[in-house]
């Protein structure tokens, strides 16, 4: 390997592209139409690096009015300056959220760059743990009918999938005959050796969510996911206490002080890079978990996380969501594919191995 001699970022452009789904969807407290990819582009010496977050088109007014100065002119090869710098730059707009996912994308597009200045794959840069890393089937919508739900569920199974999660908490928690029926069309359906996983999106109060639970024991169901709101640590806390599937939150994550305060709630911590400071917030906060023997799973953005979960020991699993698995090959060419339940990060190719698509341009809304 020959490291360039200290090349400096000179470019950075953002664009939003938003996806309609195929019709309204919703889990137990959101309704959506469209997922929307912010893009960063980071060059230098000659390379582009390529990142994005999951969040609103007005990530890239942030990423583009906040960061682009902080950003443009850095050492390209030195990316923890310039977390720290986008960090202290994001004080007195609230470091988390839009701002945290703006640092976000810079940051994966940053990693991406650097891999490819040193002309190796995002994988050996990251340091490899596993060769590929298991998937789970992740969708489900509350809005599906049970022919959808049985398509979704032929897809994963399809991919090899042996573990699959549904939306439940319909409506606020105020439909828990349906979430329970749709619990038990699932287990039909995939059959008994996969793994039954739940995500009520914290759509219960404890008392709810601790009878849902225990009927969710009974069906053998091993992950019970945001039960109740993330914000409520006790009540975590107490439903960790009295159940026995695994309770699991921490997609909204923004950095370590907020993964600090659920580690002790969780039995297995989610983290999603596009929300959480990107592949370095990503594997501070896997370090964290590992450091009270938690496993941690990712949330979303499954080609991205494909590399970043490969260069753990403590990984669980990395979540294939449909909406997301749906729209990425549609954003960009070189994705790491899913089969034999698992997705396999791209070893041959400089950096993460993604790039734009030619036609990725007519879903660009800014
Ligand atoms: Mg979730």
């Amino acid at each position: 390997m020959t490291i360039p001699d200290s090349p400096k970022i000179t470019g950075l452009t953002t664009a939003a592209y938003t996806f309609p789904t195929p019709e309204p969807e919703a889990d137990g407290t959101l309704q959506w139409k469209a997922t929307t990819a912010v893009t960063v582009a980071l060059t230098a010496g000659g390379q582009t690096g390529l990142g994005w977050t999951y969040s609103s088109p007005a990530t890239a007014a942030v990423i583009r009015d906040e960061l682009g100065d902080v950003v443009c002119a850095r050492d390209a090869l030195d990316i923890a300056a310039g977390w720290s710098a986008m960090h202290r730059a994001g004080r007195n707009l609230g470091t988390r959220g839009l701002v945290m996912q703006a640092i976000s994308a810079v940051d994966i597009a940053w990693w991406d760059l650097k891999a490819r200045l040193l002309d190796v794959p995002l994988s050996v840069l990251l340091g490899r743990c596993h060769s590929e890393v298991p998937i789970y089937g992740s969708g489900g919508f509350t809005t599906l009918s049970d022919d959808q739900l049985a398509e979704q569920i032929e897809c994963w199974q399809d991919a090899g999938c042996t573990a699959m999660k549904i939306k439940i908490g319909e409506s606020w928690g105020t439909h828990i005959g349906r979430d329970l029926a749709r619990v038990e069309w699932l287990r039909k359906l995939a059959g008994t050796p996969t793994e039954l996983m739940v995500d009520a999106n914290g759509g219960y109060r404890v008392g709810a969510a601790r009878r849902v639970g225990a009927a969710l024991d009974d069906l053998g169901v091993t992950w019970f996911e945001e039960p109740v709101s993330s914000d409520d640590t006790d009540g975590l806390a107490a439903l960790r206490s009295a159940l026995r599937c695994d309770i699991a939150a921490g997609e909204y994550a923004a950095d370590v002080y907020d993964i600090r305060a659920l580690i002790p709630v969780v039995d297995c911590l989610q983290l999603d890079a596009t929300r959480c400071g990107g592949f370095t917030g990503w594997l501070r906060g896997a370090a964290l978990a590992q450091s009270q023997n938690l496993q941690v799973s990712t949330h979303c953005a499954p080609s991205l996380h494909a590399f970043v979960a490969a260069a753990v020991p403590n990984l669980r699993h990395v979540e294939w969501f449909i909406d997301h698995a749906r729209l990425e090959p549609l954003l960009v060419d070189g994705l790491p594919t899913a089969r034999g339940g698992a997705l396999h990060p791209d070893n041959a190719r400089p950096g993460h191995g993604m790039s734009l698509r030619y036609d990725a341009e007519k879903w660009c809304t800014t």
